[in-house]
């Protein structure tokens, strides 16, 4: 039981007057974690005064902060503590604001901590009774637009981080399900980001591209004392058990702060924070890579000097040192990897901030334009995106050693070919769908035309047509492909595939004209040409001498011929068009790619026709007899 075990000390990280502790690096040692990389997690309560906050926090992490309940005992003070949960790898902020709803400056306090929670925290635990959710206007709103307000002044120049908004909801009676209370709370959360002004460009932005919210209840403490705890047992599972389902601490949260520069990070945000300075992480994140790495370089040296020292006195007394070299050259090697062993998080930091800036500049620039040079646009983010990795990574070297992040700059080109490489593909992609798209425009009027007016030699016109855009299409794809420096292989893909589509393309128009309705109307109107007007095309009257039933079988005959035309496409001289897809198209036999009409559609199509034309031949034997008769 976490009774049982011992609680790590906690600090008072920012005192009611608002000043940092001197006592962090102490607090990190003594709580285990000044070594602890990126191997923790931070997590911050909000709430209006008196909710149960501390009570919360000891339940979840087993930490010891001043609760109400021993208020004789410990005064309970404005300010932001910190400890270090019992069993997990996470460090605890307890903000112990006051609903600064009516003064000014505890106003100020509340936004300047949020300001902080926010900067520095993976998750917020936003502490509310039930009786608050729907309470629009209440403090505690208050408190979330503040929230959401200073979230966007943090992430105003560069790609914004996510952060976790988890709900707990005290003293819940039961009567409204969580489901219920959580949709209230969303809506409002939405309400209030409508209504907060946004820096330009982040006008559309949504809470969602922010923050992830997550909301749980909790019984009542007093009343219900063992659902209490049991209940808060679990949640607890969720903070600390990594291999929980619901762990609240998601990769994509973590602030990217290496353990030994927590206290240079957060004290020099704070700084920023009290002196109203405008605050940018990004920003404050590569202002510490730098400072680390020198504040790194600097013990290094001083390690590597003390452990010359003692060789340096033997040779000042006169000493041949025996060994000297090997001996001179073992320790420079150790000072070299412990240099490299502390400052590579911050070098992997700097890396990776290269590689994000490489792919959002590409982005940035193809986003809604169609107008673009693809090859140089990754030309010229590639180079500034080495550039900026080079400058940042010079001043992480030692001076004067042969230490250098060659090998990193390597790998860096490689993974942003390799980025560049896969949005050159998108970049064919979307090239190809270009031109699918101009393809079909081309093919309409053909393949409308020869259905129209079916001939021997229909097919011949269609493929024609279809040869020249798609071998147009083949074209433009190769020479664009070529500008964006794709390889061969990338080109020949890319060329199989636009050939298969456009073959797609091909079909499925033709199979749209070829529908019973269409078919049949047409076939019709090419009999009603052919009998009902004469050669001229001027409308027969029919007289009692004239062979109504030769010319009926002529011209039904000839329009039964069209049937089987239609039906496959073939070229005129007999052959079959060679379209060069047969291979990739899988398991499709070259009969299936160009049989239109299958034998008993051909059947239906004949004798739907045959009906029809029927009806016209008795029609006009009709007007003969009726002609006769009068
Ligand atoms: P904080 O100011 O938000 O940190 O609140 P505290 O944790 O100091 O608790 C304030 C008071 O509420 C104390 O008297 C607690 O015993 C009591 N309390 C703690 N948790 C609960 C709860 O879940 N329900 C109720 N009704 N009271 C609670
Ligand atoms: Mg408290």
């Amino acid at each position: 039981m976490a009774e049982e075990q011992h609680t790590y000390p906690s600090i008072q990280l920012i005192d009611g007057e608002k000043n940092f502790t001197n006592d962090l690096p102490s607090f990190l040692k003594t709580s285990g974690l000044a070594d602890a990389g990126f191997n923790y997690n931070m997590v911050a309560v909000f709430g209006s005064q008196s909710t149960g906050k501390s009570t919360l926090l000891n339940k979840l992490f087993g930490t010891d902060f001043a609760t109400m309940a021993e208020a004789q005992r410990r005064q309970t003070t404005k300010g932001i503590w910190m400890s270090r949960g019992v069993d997990s790898h996470c460090l605890v902020m307890d903000v112990e604001g006051t609903d600064g709803r009516e003064r000014g400056d505890d106003q100020d306090f509340e936004r300047k901590s949020a300001l902080f929670s926010l900067a520095t925290s993976e998750v917020i635990i936003v502490n509310l009774w039930e009786h608050q959710v729907g309470l629009y206007q209440g403090a505690n709103m208050g408190l979330l637009k503040t929230v959401l307000e200073v979230n966007l002044q943090l992430f105003q120049k560069e790609k914004r981080e996510r952060s976790m908004l988890f709900f707990v909801i005290r003293d819940h009676v039961g009567a409204t399900p969580l489901k219920n209370l959580a949709d209230t709370l969303t809506a409002d959360l939405q309400r209030l980001w409508a209504s907060i002004s946004k820096p330009e460009g982040l006008e559309e932005s949504k809470i969602e591209d922010y923050f992830n919210m997550e909301f749980t209840t909790l019984p009542h403490k007093i009343l219900m004392p063992e659902k209490f705890d049991e209940e808060a047992a679990q949640l607890r599972e969720r903070f600390v058990t990594p291999t929980n389902s619901g762990f609240v601490f998601r990769k994509e949260y973590h602030k990217r702060i290496p353990a030994d520069g927590l206290t240079h990070y957060t004290s020099s945000i704070w700084d920023q924070i009290v002196h109203n300075k405008d605050l940018d992480l990004p920003t404050q994140q590569q202002l510490l890579a730098q400072y680390r790495c020198d504040e790194i370089s600097n013990e290094t040296i001083n390690k590597f000097e003390d452990a010359l020292l003692p060789l340096q006195q033997a040779m000042q007394s006169g000493k041949v040192l025996e060994g000297l070299g090997p001996q001179m050259s073992i320790i420079r090697k150790s000072a070299l990897e412990s240099f490299d062993h502390e400052a590579s998080r911050y070098h992997r930091e700097v890396y990776e901030r290269s590689l994000r800036q490489f792919s959002d500049k590409v982005t940035a620039g193809i986003t809604g334009k169609t107008n673009y040079d693809f090859a140089a646009l990754v030309r010229d983010a590639s180079e500034s995106a080495i550039a900026a990795f080079r400058t940042e990574a010079e001043s992480c070297c030692i001076e004067g050693t042969s230490w250098t992040f060659d090998e990193e700059l390597q790998v860096l080109a490689r993974e942003i070919a390799a980025v560049a490489s896969r949005m050159r593909l998108e970049e064919m992609k979307r090239l190809a769908t270009r031109l699918e798209k101009k393809i079909k425009q081309e093919l309409d009027e053909p393949i409308l035309l020869a259905f129209k007016q079916p001939k021997e030699d229909m097919w011949d016109k269609v493929m024609n047509a279809f040869e020249k855009t798609r071998s147009e299409a083949e074209l433009t794809f190769l020479s664009k492909a070529r500008s964006f420096n794709s390889s061969e292989e990338e080109q020949d893909a890319g060329v199989g595939e636009l050939r298969k589509h456009a073959w797609t393309v091909l079909r499925s128009r033709i199979d749209e004209e070829a529908t019973d309705g269409n078919l049949s109307s047409n076939l019709r109107e090419y009999f009603e040409d052919r009998f009902r007007y004469d050669e001229d095309g001027v409308p027969r009257v029919w007289k009692p001498s004239d062979d109504i039933d030769s010319k009926y079988r002529d011209a039904r005959n000839e329009t039964l011929k069209l049937i089987p035309i239609i039906s496959t496409i073939r070229l005129s001289d007999g052959s079959q068009p060679s379209v060069d897809i047969a291979g990739s198209e899988d398991g499709v036999e070259p009969k299936d790619l160009f049989q239109v009409l299958s034998a008993s559609r051909q059947r239906d199509i004949s004798d739907r026709f045959r009906r029809a034309a029927d009806a016209v031949y008795v029609e006009a034997k009709r007007s003969t007899i009726s002609s006769g008769a009068s």
